[in-house]
């Protein structure tokens, strides 16, 4: 019998490991396909303070790990989360085929990159269509070769300024003609000689099916109408994110997008099951108020374990 699991291991299920792990709690952490969670593959943080020169996603997330396993957390890496019996406790977690018991849960599964939706999108994921610049920037195929970024926050302009190491050109298509990404980003990419804005455009299509690779995109002008080709030899969509709580539906809370709803603190509606991070967080979204709302599930997750007796 578990006395804690925490689903996902990014900054939010990491923070929890440690904070649970210092109640000696001995906290299970599972981790999804992407250890670490999303800012694995960032590339350098400059936000989360105490890295006054910035750090490597993946080194702040292997240092956060590092942290939680040397007071007693155990982290492991599964495959996959079958089914989460939240009925009754003890809470029953059906994983890679076996059953973990556990007196409280901690979800903290953060969210993924949202995708256009287009066919072709699709077919030529990782022939060209990538979700992420820090994994796959450097591929042969984008070297000295235009490349589409789409979207308007900070992914978009964080994407698109990792890509001026390799590309010619990168064109950041967006739907608005102002950018959502603070205004630090948003001044840095709009200054760099390589990145071209392309304002109140869709990406209707991407091309090639036939040809087995991205050749180029089909752009709509949202205001205009008009249609138009941009040639480009990788297309790296940075449109936000949503919520990994699907297994959740109809069990906890959760807004129309997804989004798991506390109801006190990281408390939900199933008394012994806590939330953390971007699995219930779409206004932050940041590495520190990730980190913030798992210790808080943590804490909660141990005075609810006092009030049972534990
Ligand atoms: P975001 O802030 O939600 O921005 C998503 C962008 O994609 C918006 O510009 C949005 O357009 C556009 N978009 C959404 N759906 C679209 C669709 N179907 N088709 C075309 N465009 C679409 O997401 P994000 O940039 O991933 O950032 C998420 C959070 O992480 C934010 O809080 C951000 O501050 C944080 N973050 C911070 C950093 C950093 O500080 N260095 C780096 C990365 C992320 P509209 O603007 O029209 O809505």
């Amino acid at each position: 019998m578990e006395k804690v699991v925490i689903i996902g291991t990014g900054c939010a299920g990491l923070t929890a490991a440690i904070y649970a792990a210092r109640s000696n709690l001995s906290p299970l952490a599972l981790s999804g396909l992407m250890p670490g969670g999303l800012l694995t593959t960032t590339s350098t943080v400059e936000n989360y303070p105490g890295f006054p020169e910035g750090v490597d996603g993946y080194e702040l997330m292997t240092r956060m790990q590092k942290q939680a396993e040397r007071f007693g957390a155990r982290v492991k890496l599964l495959q996959s989360l079958e089914a989460a019996d939240l009925s009754k406790r003890p809470f029953v977690l059906t994983v890679d085929g076996a059953r973990v018991e556990t007196q409280t849960v901690i979800i903290a599964t953060g969210a993924s990159h949202r995708h256009l939706g287009l066919e072709s999108e699709r077919l030529l994921e990782k022939k060209g269509v990538t979700y992420c610049a820090t994994c796959d920037g450097a591929w042969p195929v984008f070297r000295n070769q235009p490349l589409v970024v789409v979207g308007g926050g900070d992914s978009a302009c964080e994407e698109a300024l990792y890509l001026t190491r390799f590309a010619s050109v990168i064109h950041l298509v967006h739907r608005r003609d102002t950018l959502r990404a603070s205004k630090i980003m948003a001044q840095r990419a709009l200054n760099h000689a390589k990145i071209k804005p392309v304002w109140d455009s869709a990406v209707t299509e991407i091309l090639d099916c036939k040809l087995d690779k991205v050749t180029g995109v089909c752009l709509k002008n949202l205001k205009t109408g008009a249609e138009s080709l941009l040639p480009c030899a990788g297309v790296f969509v940075a449109i936000g994110h949503v919520p990994n709580t699907r297994l959740f539906k109809g069990v906890l809370d959760m807004d129309e997008n997804g989004y798991l709803i506390p109801r006190k603190g990281a408390a939900t509606n199933i008394p012994g099951v806590f939330i953390a991070g971007d699995c219930a967080d779409h206004i932050y979204r940041q590495a520190v108020t990730a980190a913030g709302s798992g210790c808080a599930a943590a804490m909660d997750a141990e005075r609810f374990l006092a009030a049972q007796g534990n």
